[in-house]
Formats: C-alpha cells, sequence, structure tokens
C-alpha cells in the first residue's frame, strides 16, 4: 500500500522517552498531516467496513483519536476503555502489567452485550499487555479484533499468547 510509506514517515520516533531507553513512537505529528490521518483512517474503514461490527472499543487514550472516526464511517458505537476511576457508572475492570508496575482498564457495564462483534483500536502494540486486558474486559462472549497503528516490538507479543494473535492486524 503507497500510502504506508507516508505514514510511518510522519510518526515521530523520540529516544529515551518516558524513561531510558524507550524508543517512543509518537502519532501526534501524524495528526498534523490531514491527508495521512485520513488515510489511516480509511485504510481501518476499508479493512472493517463489511465485517458486521457493531462496537469500536478505544483504549484510552491516543484509541480516542482514531476509534470514533472509524467507528462513524462503519457505522459502529463507540466505547472508551478508560484509565481507573474515570468512568461515573457501574465498570468491569482488567488489571495488566506494564513494563514497570501494573496499571488497569475499565469499561462501563452494559456498554456491549455477549454476540456483539468489536473492534479494539490503539495506537502502538509493544509488549501486548494493553491489548490482552482490553480483550479480557470485553469477554470471551464477543468476537473481538485488534487493529493497531504501529507496532514497535511485535516478538514480545508471545508473551500474551492466551490471546489469538492471528486476529490482530497492523497497518
Ligand atoms: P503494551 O501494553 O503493548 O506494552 O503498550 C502499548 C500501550 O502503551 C498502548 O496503549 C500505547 O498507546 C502505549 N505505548 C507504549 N509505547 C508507546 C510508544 O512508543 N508510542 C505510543 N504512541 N504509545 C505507546
Amino acid at each position: 500500500d503507497p500510502r504506508l510509506q507516508a505514514i510511518s514517515a510522519a510518526i515521530r520516533v523520540v529516544p529515551h522517552f518516558p524513561k531510558p531507553g524507550i524508543m517512543f513512537n509518537d502519532i501526534t505529528t501524524l495528526l498534523l498531516h490531514p491527508k495521512v490521518f485520513k488515510d489511516v483512517v480509511e485504510i481501518f474503514v476499508d479493512r472493517y467496513r463489511d465485517m458486521e461490527i457493531s462496537a469500536v472499543a478505544g483504549i484510552e487514550a491516543r484509541g480516542f483519536i482514531f476509534g470514533p472516526s472509524i467507528a462513524l464511517a462503519i457505522g459502529a458505537k463507540f466505547i472508551p476503555l478508560r484509565k481507573p476511576k474515570k468512568l461515573p457508572g457501574e465498570v468491569f475492570s482488567e488489571a495488566y502489567e506494564l513494563e514497570y508496575g501494573t496499571d488497569c482498564l475499565e469499561m462501563h457495564v452494559g456498554a456491549v452485550h455477549p454476540g456483539e462483534r468489536v473492534l479494539v483500536i490503539d495506537d502502538l502494540v509493544a509488549t501486548g499487555g494493553t491489548l490482552c486486558a482490553a480483550i479480557r474486559l470485553l469477554g470471551p462472549m464477543q468476537t473481538e479484533w485488534k487493529a493497531c497503528l504501529y507496532t514497535r516490538r511485535v516478538p514480545s507479543l508471545k508473551l500474551h499468547n492466551q490471546v489469538n494473535l492471528r486476529r490482530y492486524s497492523l497497518l
């Protein structure tokens, strides 16, 4: 796909952020190029529009940048998967390991129903821990799909082999 080169070039790599040794892929520079931003959304929309997806779940925070546009274009609802204590209603919670420490994702009870086909959106997968937490949150009743903008360290995804890796789709 000729669009991928421009997408990759628009992502700034910031060495040693947020801590020494991490090569941080900064997608905010991509957002400054409307044509490239539009291409990202269109690639995912074309990939998922005819798959009877009824919900797009965006992972806080950068999944909130790409997810809603994709949801509107494919006629799906949008579900925010948030960091702890942000959602006001009753929530399901899933803790997960970070590179250092743990974090948690939460989703409102009732946001998704058994049997729905959900597309999970985030900007980047590194160890896969966040993605696995999102999938556990959606539960075994749903069919889950994953769309990531970019991947930094694919081999480490094997650490989380409880999730079907073939369902991940990367730009
Ligand atoms: P993982 O759980 O796969 O180790 O980390 C992925 C999560 O951390 C995603 O929610 C992603 O937004 C964030 N993240 C980790 N590294 C980077 C990075 O280099 N760039 C960006 N934009 N996000 C990152």
